[in-house]
C-alpha cells in the first residue's frame, strides 16, 4: 500500500496541496486496504490516518497497517475537528468527482481554517496502473464470470425469461466465490438486444432471437466485465453478418492494443472496421473502459479520450452494433496491457453459438 501513498504524495506539489482527503470508499480501500462501509482517510506529507466507527474495530485493525486508526462513536468529520487532526491553514485536496456539493458545504462549515481544493482523478491516475496482485484478483473475477457463462449456455432456451437468467448468474457467481455481481446484469433478447444497456426484464426468450448477456463478478473488491451474444434456434443472414462484423472488430482491437498507444486510436481500430462494413451509426458507445476496484474507471477507450495506454492497465474491449427493431450484438473481454503485449483475461468462446 505504501507505494500507492508515495505516488499520491508525489502529486502534492503540482496540485498545490498539503494533504488529501479521501471519502470515496473504493479509494479508501485502494489506499488503506480497509473494506468496510464507513471510513474517511487523510493523507498528509508525513502521516496518514483513517477514521471509522465501532462496528469495524476489529476489521480495520486486521486490514490496515501503518496508518493511525481512529474509531469514533460520532460523525467522522466531527471527530477530525475534535481531535484537531487538520492544522489550520492546511490546503486540503479532495476528489471533486465523488464529494457531493452538500458534503463540501458541510466541510467548509466544520473547518473554517482549512482551504478545500477540488482535484480530479488523483487516485484514478495511480490506480489505473495495476500491480501484479491486483491483476491476479481481476483474473480470478474474470474466471468466475467465464465459468458461469459456460454453465448458463444450457439454460438459454425459448420460454426462459431474461430475469431467470440474471438470477442464475448472480447465484452461480456467488457459488464460484464472488462477493457479488459487478453491476446490474444485462440480459437483452430479441429486439431488446438493440438496447446497449437493457437490464434483464420479464420478457421470455423466443426462437430466432439474439440474447446479449453482459455481467461481471467482484472478487476481493476487483471487478470483471464480460459480454457475449448468442443466437437461439436460428439466425438470419443479416444477423450473421452483424455478428461477424462485431467479432472481427473486437479481435482487431485486441490485436492492436499495446502500451504507449493513444486510447482513441484503439477505439478507432474497431470503429473503422465497423464503418467499412456499413454499421458505424449503429455503434453508439465507446470501445471500452478501465476496470479495477470500480467497474468503470480510467482509462476510457473512446473517441474523445486523452488517455495513453500504459503497462499495467486492465481495460475492456467491447464493440457492439445495435439495429433498432432488429437486435444487437456486443462482444466484450477484459485485457491486461503488459510491457510486451497484452493478455486476454477471459476464456469464453466468441464464435457465434446457435443454441
Ligand atoms: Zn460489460
Ligand atoms: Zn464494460
Amino acid at each position: 500500500m505504501n507505494a500507492r501513498l508515495q505516488k499520491l504524495r508525489a502529486q502534492f506539489d503540482a496540485l498545490h496541496i498539503d494533504a488529501f482527503l479521501v471519502t470515496f470508499l473504493p479509494h479508501v480501500r485502494y489506499l488503506s486496504g480497509f473494506s468496510g462501509s464507513n471510513a474517511i482517510c487523510i493523507v498528509s506529507r508525513s502521516s496518514q490516518f483513517i477514521l471509522s466507527d465501532g462496528r469495524y474495530t476489529d476489521q480495520i485493525r486486521n486490514e490496515v497497517t501503518d496508518w493511525d486508526i481512529f474509531i469514533t462513536k460520532t460523525d467522522l468529520l466531527d471527530e477530525i475537528r475534535k481531535r484537531r487532526l487538520l492544522p489550520r491553514g492546511t490546503r486540503l485536496g479532495f476528489d471533486g468527482n465523488s464529494v457531493q456539493f452538500s458534503q463540501y458545504q458541510e466541510l467548509k462549515k466544520l473547518f473554517p481554517g482549512i482551504k478545500f481544493l477540488p482535484k480530479a482523478e488523483c487516485i484514478e491516475k495511480i490506480s489505473a496502473v495495476k500491480d501484479a496482485g491486483e491483476v491476479v484478483k481481476i483474473q480470478k473475477a474474470a474466471a468466475i464470470t467465464d465459468a458461469v457463462f459456460s454453465e448458463l449456455l444450457p439454460l438459454i432456451a425459448p420460454g426462459v425469461s431474461e430475469l431467470d437468467l440474471a438470477a442464475e448468474i448472480s447465484y452461480r457467481q456467488r457459488k464460484h466465490g464472488a462477493e457479488g455481481d459487478a453491476f446490474e446484469t444485462i440480459v437483452a433478447s430479441g429486439e431488446r438486444s438493440a438496447l446497449p444497456h437493457g437490464r434483464a426484464s420479464a420478457k421470455k426468450i423466443r426462437n430466432g432471437e439474439f440474447v446479449t448477456l453482459d455481467f461481471g463478478s467482484v472478487y476481493e473488491g476487483y471487478h470483471s466485465d464480460l459480454t457475449r451474444t448468442v443466437a437461439v434456434g436460428k439466425v438470419t443472414p443479416e444477423g450473421k453478418k452483424i455478428y461477424a462484423t462485431v467479432r472481427t472488430a473486437q479481435q482487431k482491437a485486441i490485436d492492436a492494443a499495446r502500451s504507449g498507444m493513444k486510447a482513441r486510436d484503439l477505439d478507432a481500430v474497431a470503429r473503422r472496421y465497423i464503418r467499412k462494413l456499413g454499421y458505424e451509426k449503429f455503434f453508439r458507445h465507446s470501445l471500452g473502459h478501465g476496470i479495477g476496484l470500480q467497474i468503470h474507471e480510467p482509462p476510457r477507450i473512446s473517441v474523445l479520450s486523452k488517455a495513453v495506454l500504459e503497462d499495467g492497465n486492465v481495460i475492456t474491449i467491447e464493440p457492439g452494433i445495435y439495429v433498432p427493431g432488429f437486435g444487437g450484438v456486443r462482444i466484450e473481454d477484459d485485457i491486461h496491457i503488459t510491457g510486451d503485449g497484452i493478455t486476454v483475461l477471459n476464456r469464453s468462446p466468441k464464435d457465434l453459438l446457435i443454441l
